[in-house]
């Protein structure tokens, strides 16, 4: 297939109907309308063969996760998401590849209701680049930078199965192993959060590099640090089954989950559990934000644990 057929068989039919989409694939820039009254808000990620996924990745999944993770970025900010563009680079057009590819990218628009509406397409090492754009009210978006000491801090979801499954371990056995590789490659971003991020929340970060890291980041911009209660961190139970003693720290370290790390004002707190309890979603309050710079973990016995952020860095 050439550039323009494959542009043409594998991109143009996909495109899922959106009424804000004036102008999608095909033309020199794609035409979208904006909600009214109503702000852009734009999230790029790439995901490198052998880096962000392994080489052997079946490209349905490839293309659930390069989606799924800008998504999320999204969903942090409490934004609705709306298109995509593709950015594809890979190094031949390998057609049973690419219908698998596309019937990936196919169920990840219709899950979260999206449009493919433009991209680029390249011959060179497997990579891909996804822009996400959605929107929302620019009063109504949930920054990093704005959490507050005394805010409680809650965690969606379980942590570290995606982290688990990246270790490859010998004695997990292979329906374990199958559960685990799903959360690593099949995420599921965090949209059906977003009501309730808009409506409580005073600030947020999707967990990629792990919630101690990502936590991190949080609490520098937002210039606070945070205590966490250990018991309280929502492990997931094949990490905790196969990992016993390290479960806490890959939890913390661990990337790839992209579950949501926010914050509550303290006021908000029995409302917003309220809220949240009825729908079944798990939110977990895992400590509480503090005017000291820094994460401080602590035991059962209220006793400090040792130990460092750090969270995955490319360079
Ligand atoms: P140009 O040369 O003007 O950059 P291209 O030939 O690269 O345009 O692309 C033609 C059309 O196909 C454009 O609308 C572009 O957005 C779209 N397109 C190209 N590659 C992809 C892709 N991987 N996914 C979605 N749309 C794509
Ligand atoms: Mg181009």
């Amino acid at each position: 297939m050439g550039e323009f057929e494959l542009i043409n068989t594998c991109f143009k039919s996909l495109t899922t109907a959106r009424q804000d989409v004036v102008l999608g694939i095909g033309d020199d820039a794609a035409c979208v309308n904006m909600p009214f009254g109503e702000s852009l808000l734009v999230s790029t990620d790439t995901l490198v063969s052998g880096v962000h996924f392994f080489s052997d990745a079946h490209p349905k999944d490839i293309a659930w996760r390069s989606v799924a993770v800008s998504v999320s970025d999204l969903a942090a900010m409490a934004a609705t998401p709306r298109w995509i563009t593709l950015a594809l680079t890979m190094p031949d057009s390998n057609a049973k590849w690419l219908s698998e590819f596309t019937q990936g990218l196919q169920q990840v628009l219709s899950e979260y209701q999206i449009a493919l509406i433009g991209g680029d397409t390249t011959k060179g090492p497997l990579s891909i680049t996804i822009t996400a754009m959605g929107s929302a009210k620019a009063n109504k978006i949930v920054q990093r930078s704005t959490a507050r000491a005394g805010d409680k801090i809650y965690v969606s979801g379980q942590l570290g199965a995606a982290a688990l499954a990246v270790k490859k371990l010998k004695d997990i056995i292979p329906e374990d192993q199958a559960q685990l590789m799903q959360k690593l490659m099949k995420p599921k971003a965090r949209t059906d959060l977003i009501p309730f991020l808009k409506k409580y929340a005073s600030s947020a970060i999707d967990i990629s590099d792990g919630l101690a890291g990502d936590l991190n980041h949080l609490c520098e911009q937002s210039k606070t640090g945070a205590s966490l209660f250990a018991p309280h961190i929502p492990i997931h139970p094949l990490l905790s089954y196969y990992l016993q003693d390290d479960a806490l720290g890959l939890a913390l370290t661990g990337g790839d989950d992209y579950e949501i790390c926010f914050t509550i004002p303290k006021a908000a707190q029995a409302i917003f559990q309220e809220d949240i309890k009825a729908t079944g979603l798990l939110c977990t309050c895992i400590g509480i934000m503090t005017p000291s710079q820094g994460i401080c973990i602590f035991n059962k016995d209220g006793q400090p644990i040792d130990f460092k952020p750090g969270g995955y860095q490319h360079f």
